[in-house]
């Protein structure tokens, strides 16, 4: 059954200072409340247990692209439409850019951000994967200070995320790539939109020549977290690209991901198109002309 609007409390803080000082007060009482896009499906199914909201809609801090040489920052509040408006993450963070594109649809896009997706801390999000081949950090900031970690130890077990009570995540930093690169995304659904991830593969390489210097692979939908495939990358990194095991690399990838059963997919078929599409992106960079 739907909620009862009038249960609900919103806070509208004017500043960061001003929220952090509300959710420090009653650690835990506040829930952060950004586009909405994820907690008004559960108040809709009448399955919102939280009655305390903080919108972070006025904090300019969480907001905007700042754009230095080097790297790139991006504010929580940044929605996937921003994401897909931007120049510099077109020219730097392609698979970004495709990630936003597969997120929902236009209405979705327009509310939903960078940080509630992060936070919502679903392993069949669609911007994970993109983030941890780029080697995101996020920032996140209590009225003690903020803090930089990698996003790759965010997530520490299915929704449980190096985030205390009286944190928000206010940023996400991603180093430039340099020299040449090649960068790979794709979201395998039920359909090619609208649909939720049964298997999500993000890849960035750099490349020496006909090297592959350097790896980072994300995944989505295959574990409890967005994660890693670090036994793959290592057996991958320093190879030439005309001598790239496929196979082998199919049967590391199987130890790097422990997906499960649901309504979904099954846990099988997480598996066998997890390989298939690590082996389409090696074959592309084969054939990468470097
Ligand atoms: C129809 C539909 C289709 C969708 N399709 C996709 C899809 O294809 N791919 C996909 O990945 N997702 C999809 N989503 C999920 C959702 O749109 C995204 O996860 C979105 O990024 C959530 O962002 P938000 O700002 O709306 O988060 P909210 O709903 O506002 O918040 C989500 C969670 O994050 C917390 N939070 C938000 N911001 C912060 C912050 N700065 N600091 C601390 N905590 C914070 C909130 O407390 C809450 O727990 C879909 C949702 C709908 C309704």
């Amino acid at each position: 059954m739907r909620s009862f609007l009038p249960d609900f409390q919103v806070r509208v803080p004017a500043t960061l200072p001003e929220a952090l000082d509300l959710l420090a007060a009653e650690p835990g009482a506040w829930t952060p409340l950004a586009g909405g896009t994820d907690l008004m499906v559960l108040f809709n199914a009448g399955r919102l247990q939280a009655r305390r909201f903080l919108d972070l809609s006025r904090l300019f801090e969480l907001r905007g692209v700042q754009d230095e040489p080097g790297r790139l920052t991006l504010g929580a509040l940044t929605t996937f439409s921003e994401l897909r408006e931007q120049r510099v993450v077109h020219q730097c963070f392609p698979n970004l850019v495709k990630s936003a594109r597969a997120t929902g649809a236009l209405a979705i896009q327009n509310r939903g951000t960078l940080g509630g997706n992060i936070v919502n801390a679903s392993p069949a999000a669609d911007t994970p994967p993109a983030l941890l081949a780029y080697g995101a950090e996020v920032e996140l900031t209590s009225p003690a200070g903020a803090r930089w970690i990698p996003y790759a130890d965010f997530h520490q077990g299915y929704k449980r995320m190096d985030l205390g009570p009286a944190e928000l995540l206010t940023r996400i930093r991603l180093p430039k790539p340099e020299g040449m690169g090649y960068h790979f995304y794709r979201k395998v659904g039920t359909r090619q939109a609208q649909a939720i991830s049964k298997v999500c593969l993000a890849a960035y390489a750099r490349l020496e020549g006909r090297v592959l210097a350097d790896l980072r692979i994300g995944l989505g939908a295959v574990a409890p977290v967005p994660a890693r495939a670090t036994g793959t990358e290592a057996l991958l990194r320093g190879r030439a690209l005309d001598a790239l095991p496929f196979e082998a690399a199919r049967d590391a990838l199987q130890a790097d991901i422990a997906p499960i059963d649901d309504i979904r997919a099954s846990a099988h078929f997480r598996r066998v198109v997890a390989g298939n599409v690590l082996v389409q992106m090696l074959k592309e960079l084969a054939a990468v002309r470097a």
